[in-house]
């Protein structure tokens, strides 16, 4: 008998595995599927094994319903993260190499290659695949490749032809998140932090002070007729600055922001925030007015100053408050502007009242703020003496007379902080020009991607909000870099083509990534890649042999069926993908689904590299089994939730795979003749196969397992509990054993190799075939007995525990005939509110009276209780409880170790089994 060692189970499989996942076209039906390829600057986290583990549960499950499976896999290079990472180690930064010598592990000889870039996306690319073997991934390795290949460059620069003809390559002038020190923009790859801020459009208000103006951002231009004082914060240091050949007043940070964005900047002198306090400013549509101290006032956001609207900005109103309580500058008052029904004269007040809100500190402002705001522009209307125009329409108008007449400018700025790079340094926003861009803004290339959204399948339902809303708001993309790896851009070679714009269509490459590495890439012409994945023929293709056996993979592997990738990604890379494809394929080869996972915690608190708080894969996976591993990973949550490592929980998993393990050595082998319960435990086998089935044809790992482990187990635990005495199992178990093993197979293939061996299974359990449930062997009359008996054993146990004395007899009183047609009268029923009712309108009912109703009553709150496919079938036919009871009367002596007897509830002996009802019979216990 062999022990339980999971190493043991991954050694022997890891050899019999060898090429046994290489996939080719086949006459069988395929399932493709992929994941968003890794960027392999840094070791594996759990976190990113739950990302390959569920598409390689669901691979392997398709594998053994006799699907031909294709998983891939490959290396995203492509950018300038890893070039960062490569100076900083050549600088000998610290942080790095702590981050890789310690928490990565790498020997000190490879680190000091990592002056290389490439060194380190070669170095982790390889410790990628070894640990993803580690954990069992059936992946295609054939089919590997890396996104600085010569080949796949030739690839992507037949994408970006056909892109750049369908108009959708564009260059223009566009603010840009733009990194000052990398001289790069920034993509959402390239953030530390801020990867929801958004860039917007600020009017400056451009305020007289003596020869000088002092700007001010807003977003509300028209509230310029309730100004009432600008604020400044008297602890940052401003400047005088000539910018564009004018004075301005600005923060510093202002002016570095302002020279990014197309104008000349000149800084003259500095001016201590205090010295501006109590000064005198002026604007022609507010008059004269004053500025007022307030540390709130934030130097790096726009220009460093603020106009301020009591009457309808609350910070603003509670900011005057405050100082006017302490005795100051009481003769300013808040000037309304704006009227909008519901808040009163002066909404910012109003608000501020209502909710009791005594300072700025209340963590409600912001709600409170944001909801004036859309109150104001969705219902409120500018006084009739400022023009009586709503604001929706009034706040263009005074932007545009503004920029007009009144010297103002625009600004870009995000609209939330801090936006800082992978580097440290703080984001800006930049106007770019000659910038290339992917014209996402295009209504008809939007059109395509809504239209094609609609036919596909999203897992879960809820995700396709959030892809609609992602291809509404998809602005225009800024797809080349100046430094990094990847494709040079075909228009302007100084230039890269960036991480989230060479990796759209990827997934067509894999089904010839292997072919293609046979050719010289300098043959790689479009029309090669055009006939390839469209059919185009043209004259003298090169090895035409070798491109009819890629187009013949293409056809039969394309479109994917389905693309798995963390949620985080909707808003850029699952959309973009879409984009390309619609572009460039034709509509039967455009991708037919996507199943978007949750996060990651550890211990509760986000996974994060950059913060240490990882667990490693690998450790995890020589620590506790990659079964164990994956077992834990899949049953802790569904795919698309949150999960939450714990290493005590996984521990207890382990615990489960062994048990599981030395169960299936012990039936193997049982060879007695079948019981009556073996029905019984065959009829529940067949619905667990069923729900686990179904289960993971919707990619529900959790539930699949608690069907298929728990579900089984529990069933066991029963069956030898109902096993006649000095018993053993029957042959029936070695069947249980076959489907059990292989049912789990996907979840642990590792231990589901071993077993399949012990059990003599043919050939590899990974290609076995998945178990189907036979109708025939399901018996829903022994089921429903089982479960009353189970019940009743049940209740017994619960009310000997309660009355805790030594009991020397149990006697079981089944409830009458009468009361049966009642149950089945309201188990059939509509409408349970008036059944009673009709009920007594019987004779024989009404002759009962009381006792009837009482009946009918504990019948519908049992109802009730019962699970609707115990109730289903009781309602059409009643099983003899007597027949079930009498023939386990031996089994229930023996549980309990006293005469059981079974009675009619109304043969007068016990009071209290007048309580007896249908599947529930009253237990006297003396
Ligand atoms: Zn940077």
């Amino acid at each position: 008998m062999s022990e339980f060692d999971l190493g043991r189970f991954e050694e022997e499989a890891h050899e019999r595995w060898i090429h046994a996942f290489e996939s080719n076209p086949s006459n069988l039906e395929k399932f493709y599927l992929n994941v968003a390829y890794p960027y392999p600057s840094g070791a594996m986290h759990v976190g990113h094994g739950r990302t390959y583990i569920v598409p390689d549960v669901i691979a392997r499950y398709w594998r053994m319903k006799g699907r031909q499976v294709l998983y891939p896999m490959a290396f995203h290079v492509t950018g300038a993260p890893v070039i960062g990472i490569s100076k900083r180690i050549a600088n000998k930064d610290e942080k790095t190499i702590r981050l890789y010598r310690d928490l990565y592990k790498v020997p000190q000889n490879v680190l000091d290659e990592f002056v290389d870039p490439l060194t380190i996306v070669r170095h982790f690319a390889g410790e990628y695949q070894r640990v993803m073997t580690a954990c069992g991934l059936s992946i295609d390795w054939r089919r590997r490749f890396t996104t600085v290949d010569p080949t796949y460059s030739k690839f992507i620069e037949w994408q970006w032809k056909h892109l750049y003809e369908a108009g959708h390559v564009i260059k223009g002038v566009h603010p840009v998140r733009y990194c000052t020190v990398d001289e790069n923009p920034v993509g959402d790859h390239d953030l530390l932090e801020g990867d929801k801020a958004e860039v917007v459009k600020f009017t400056l208000v451009m305020f007289r002070f003596g020869d000088a103006f002092i700007p001010t951002a807003t977003l509300r231009p028209e509230t310029i007729h309730g100004v009432t004082n600008l604020w400044a914060n008297p602890t940052v240091t401003y400047v005088k600055a000539l910018v564009d050949g004018k004075a301005w007043i600005v923060s510093k940070e202002a002016a570095e922001k302002l020279a990014l964005q197309d104008h000349t900047v000149e800084i003259k002198e500095e001016i201590p925030g205090k010295d501006l306090i109590d000064k005198k400013v002026s604007h022609p549509l507010c008059g004269e007015i004053i500025i007022l101290p307030a540390e709130f006032v934030d130097p790096d956001m726009a220009s460093g100053l603020v106009m301020s609207v009591p009457a309808h900005a609350p910070f603003d109103y509670i900011a005057l408050r405050d100082l006017q309580q302490a005795g100051k500058y009481t003769q300013i008052k808040p000037v309304p502007l704006i009227k909008v029904e519901g808040y009163g004269e002066c909404p910012a007040q109003f608000a501020v009242e209502k909710a009791g809100i005594a300072n700025q500190m209340d963590s409600r402002m912001d709600a409170l703020t944001q909801e004036i705001y859309s109150a104001e522009f969705s219902k409120g209307k500018l006084f009739e003496k400022y023009g009586g125009k709503p604001v929706r329409v009034a706040r263009d108008e005074v932007g545009a007379l503004m920029i007009e007449k009144y010297d103002s400018a625009i600004m870009h700025e995000f609209d939330q902080r801090p936006v800082i790079c992978r580097c440290g340094n703080k984001v800006r926003v930049k106007i770019l020009h000659d910038q290339w861009f992917l014209k996402y803004s295009d209504p008809a290339w939007k059109q395509q991607v809504s239209d094609h959204l609609g036919d596909m399948s999203l897992v879960p339902a809820e995700v396709r909000a959030e892809f609609d809303r992602t291809v509404d708001w998809l602005k225009d993309w800024a797809c080349t870099r100046r430094v990094g790896l990847g494709t040079r851009f075909p228009w302007d070679t100084t230039q890269l083509i960036e991480p989230l714009s060479d990796s759209t269509i990827y997934m067509a490459y894999y089904t010839i990534a292997h072919r293609i590495r046979e050719i010289d890439s300098k043959l790689l012409t479009p029309e090669v890649f055009d006939y390839i994945f469209l059919g185009k023929k043209s004259d003298d293709l090169p090895e035409k042999k070798k491109l009819d056996a890629m187009r013949e993979e293409f056809l039969y592997w394309y479109p994917y069926n389905y693309r798995f990738s963390a949620k985080d990604l909707i808003s850029n890379h699952l959309t973009f993908q879409l984009f390309h494809h619609v572009s460039i394929f034709p509509k039967d080869k455009l991708p037919a689904g996507m199943v978007v996972f949750g996060m990651g915690l550890l211990n509760g608190a986000k996974m994060s590299s950059s913060k240490g708080n990882v667990f490693l894969l690998e450790d995890a996976v020589s620590e506790f089994g990659a079964d164990t591993v994956r077992m834990f990973l899949m049953g802790s949550a569904e795919p698309w939730q949150d999960f939450d490592w714990r290493n005590e929980l996984v521990i207890s998993t382990k615990k489960q795979i062994e048990r599981f393990y030395s169960t299936i050595m012990e039936l193997k082998n049982a060879v007695g003749e079948p019981h009556d319960i073996d029905k019984w435990l065959i009829s529940r086998l067949q619905s667990h196969i069923e729900r686990t089935t179904e289960a993971l044809n919707n990619f529900q790992t959790r539930q699949a397992l608690q069907e298929a482990y728990f579900g089984i187990e529990t069933d066991l635990k029963w069956y030898r509990r109902r096993l006649p005495e000095n018993c053993d199992g029957s042959r029936e178990l070695h069947t249980l054993s076959s489907v059990w093993v292989r049912l789990l197979s996907p979840f642990i293939p590792f231990t589901g190799e071993h077993l399949w061996k012990e059990l003599a299974g043919e050939g590899l359990v990974s290609f076995a075939p998945w178990p189907v449930a036979d109708k025939n062997l399901v018996s829903p009359r022994v089921e429903l007995s089982e479960e009353l008996l189970s019940r009743t054993v049940e209740d017994i146990e619960s009310i000997m525990k309660l009355i805790q004395i030594t009991p020397k007899a149990i006697t079981i009183a089944l409830a009458p005939e009468w009361k049966h047609d009642i149950f089945r009268t309201i188990a059939r029923s509509t409408d349970r509110t008036t059944v009673i009712k009709e009920i007594m309108k019987d004779d024989s009912m009404k002759k009962r009276g009381k006792d009837a109703t009482d009946a009918a009553r504990q019948c519908t709150t049992l109802i009730h209780r019962l699970p609707p496919q115990v109730v289903a079938p009781l309602a059409q036919d009643p099983i003899n409880e007597r027949d079930v009871f009498e023939s386990a009367q031996a089994f229930l002596e023996h549980e309990f170790g006293v005469p059981v007897h079974i009675t009619d509830a109304e043969d007068g002996v016990h009071l209290k089994a007048a309580t007896a009802l249908p599947f529930k019979p009253a237990i006297i216990i003396e």
